[in-house]
């Protein structure tokens, strides 16, 4: 289940920094009609590296995620992957600028690179659990169906979930059909894991087994970026923590700093409710 750019990785789980991040966000800017909900946000993420997202409900973290995956099309600002994606050619980065006419094959190049685990799993119903983590590999990258289907198994096998191959996603539980969107993210071996709120429309109960597969994908040197209300759980996964408020970037640093001994009152307030 490891990374498809390579091993090495810094930060709070390892060793190494890279010299050029992985994703470069420049300038970020979006508005829906009057609502100004992102301005001016820059983000970089290394190789190997966890970034957390936090903020108060409706301060544009889930519009930042969106972004990086083409879900939503930002007004301005630029989004900079390096290196080869998963199926383009070798060794380009992708650099687009919102602030121009962004074409359709660059958005789709954009959704090469990275990954989403939704808030509320976004499964296909009809379908099973392997056809799910199946049709990104196999519909989108052309990949041959046997050897989509071999490492489909492996990962479901890797979370637990071997035996709910061909079952549907109403017959799973909320953290087992999670589970399912995670195995679905990595079939896709992207250079870049997306989490948004993964755990926050789960039972208290099924939390845990969650943001441990998460926890464990972190370990392992995947490069991710997390928007969550487990402030704990940000503590103990992330390598940067983000505050984001009114759609801007309030503070940013190391998850121990920004989390224990934040320097704005807005930070410190928030993450005194939370923690
Ligand atoms: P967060 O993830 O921090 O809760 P969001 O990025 O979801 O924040 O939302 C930021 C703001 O953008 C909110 O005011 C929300 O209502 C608005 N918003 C998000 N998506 C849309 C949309 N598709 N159309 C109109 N407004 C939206």
């Amino acid at each position: 289940m490891s990374p498809t750019d390579g091993a090495a990785h810094s930060g709070a789980h390892g060793a190494t920094s890279q010299a050029r991040p992985v994703l470069s966000v420049r300038n970020l800017a979006k508005a829906f009609g009057s609502n100004v909900v992102l301005r001016d946000i820059d983000l970089d993420v290394r190789r190997g590296n966890v970034v957390a997202l936090i903020g108060p409900s409706g301060s544009g973290k889930t519009t930042v995620l969106r972004s990086l995956n083409g879900l939503e099309t930002p007004d301005a600002g630029t989004v900079t992957f390096a290196g080869p994606g998963t199926s383009a050619g070798p060794g380009t980065d992708l650099a687009l600028d919102f602030s121009a006419r962004v074409s359709k094959k660059e958005i789709s190049d954009l959704r090469d690179r990275s990954a989403m685990v939704f808030q509320h799993y976004n499964l296909f119903p009809h379908m099973t659990v392997l056809q799910n983590v199946i049709e990104g590999p196999v519909q989108v990258q052309k990949r041959k169906r046997a050897e989509a289907v071999a490492e489909a198994e492996k990962l479901l096998a890797r979370v637990g979930l071997a035996d709910k191959r061909d079952a549907y996603p109403f017959e799973l539980s909320g953290g087992q059909q999670q589970r399912v969107g995670i195995v679905r993210a990595l079939a896709l071996k992207p250079q870049l894991l997306l989490f948004d709120e993964p755990t926050s429309a789960l039972d208290p109960e099924l939390v845990g087994d969650v943001l441990a597969v998460i926890q464990e994908l972190a370990d392992e040197g995947w490069t991710m970026v997390i928007v969550t209300h487990e402030l704990a759980f940000a503590r103990q996964v992330a390598d940067e923590v983000i505050f984001m408020d009114g759609g801007l970037v309030v503070e940013r640093g190391p998850a121990a700093e920004v989390l224990r001994a934040p320097r704005q009152e807005r930070t410190r307030q928030f993450v005194r409710r939370l923690l």
